[in-house]
């Protein structure tokens, strides 16, 4: 992808503080970080969204994210953290190639996040397990 900031990182065409990278995976600093150490994993190959990728991928990302996350927690010196996948504008994805975000968190560091859980209407909950069981089919 031509005008992707992330291909772009992964080409070498933009430099980036690289932590980690084999040959699907490429982990480095996010350079608008929310905490000290947060770091970006991504898969080399160009995907948009998390529901493109391939299962090589995937498996790739997810043996890199824990590796990485551990290297973050020490280095910054807290046992602490979030992943965050964003997908699609509407839930915050501003770079259109697949990213986890690992965020180291301490105590008070005012990160926070909106949890505002609810509760289904009587029968809601039933009839959208049963639409999504029936679109994996
Ligand atoms: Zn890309």
């Amino acid at each position: 992808m031509l005008d992707c900031i992330f291909c772009k990182i992964v080409a070498g065409k933009i430099p980036s503080l690289k932590i980690y990278e084999n040959d699907h995976v490429l982990s480095f600093l996010d350079i608008g970080p929310l905490s000290d150490g947060h770091t970006l994993v991504i898969p080399k190959k160009h995907y948009t969204v998390l529901h493109e990728m391939s299962d090589v991928d995937l498996a790739e990302i997810g043996k890199a994210l824990p590796r990485i996350a551990q290297a973050v927690m020490a280095a910054t010196g807290t046992d602490a953290y979030n992943v965050l996948q964003n997908n699609g504008r509407t839930a915050g994805q501003l770079v259109d190639h697949v990213h986890f975000h690992i965020i180291p968190r301490v105590n008070d560091d005012g990160l926070g996040y909106r949890w505002n859980a609810q509760k289904y209407p009587e029968g809601k909950d039933k009839k959208i397990q049963q639409a999504i069981i029936a679109e994996l089919r």
